[in-house]
């Protein structure tokens, strides 16, 4: 079976709606990042579906026994939030995940080159195997920073497909790179835009998920 990467844009009002809050140019900073958090966690509750390791056991209702599915305690699970954007999803997407434990990585593009550069990376040297691993990153625009995340991540002992990535907007750029290099990833994301300006920013987009997010 040849493996492809899956890109899911979720059929949604909420998300439509959401959306629409963060792309509007007029809506405040603090109203943005509760737009931004709940489609995270909308986007993150859909992402988790073929990923969260469950158990099958029994349990005694107060009528008879019956069969039981709970989340597994004893698989490894991960967030890597890319910083600065990626924390505005981090509290509601924690909320999806409570058990995952949180590896801050921070990147910073150069304005000029459009290259990315880390200067945070709370990753371990290496992660247990079977580790799953959810990248938040909302703008998936030339594909620089996410491409730097990826080969942290699996030079570190993670698969691809078990990874997922969760964005708001992406564009083909990113979306290729991805594709290229890493098939059987899967993406969630709120939108798939048409493109990128000459400054790097997704068209339409929402602008600086950063700097709206953090008033900056
Ligand atoms: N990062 C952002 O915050 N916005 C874009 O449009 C592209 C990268």
């Amino acid at each position: 079976m040849t493996l492809q990467l899956r890109v899911y844009v979720p059929e949604h009002p909420l998300i439509k709606h959401w959306l629409s809050v963060a792309r509007d140019v007029n809506t405040p900073s603090v109203l943005f990042k509760s737009a931004m958090g709940e489609l995270g966690r909308w986007l993150a509750y859909e992402a988790v579906r073929s990923w969260l390791p469950t158990i099958d056991t029994q349990v005694q209702t107060p009528i008879t026994e019956c069969p039981a599915t709970f989340v597994d305690p004893q698989v490894p699970m991960g967030i890597v939030p890319i910083m600065r954007a990626g924390l505005v999803l981090l509290d509601e997407v924690q909320k999806v995940v409570p058990l995952a434990s949180v590896y801050h990585l921070g990147l910073v593009r150069n304005e000029a080159s459009l290259e990315p550069s880390c200067y945070l990376n709370k990753l371990p040297e290496q992660f247990a195997p079977e580790t799953r691993i959810a990248i938040l990153e909302p703008m998936l625009a030339t594909g620089g920073s996410i491409m730097m995340a990826m080969k942290e991540i699996t030079s570190r002992g993670v698969k691809p497909d078990l990874i997922r990535i969760i964005s708001i907007v992406a564009a083909p750029p990113a979306l290729r790179q991805l594709s290229e290099n890493y098939p059987g990833l899967e993406i969630y994301t709120a939108i798939i835009d048409e493109g990128l300006n000459s400054k790097g920013y997704i068209v339409p987009g929402l602008g600086d998920a950063g700097d709206r997010a953090f008033g900056t």
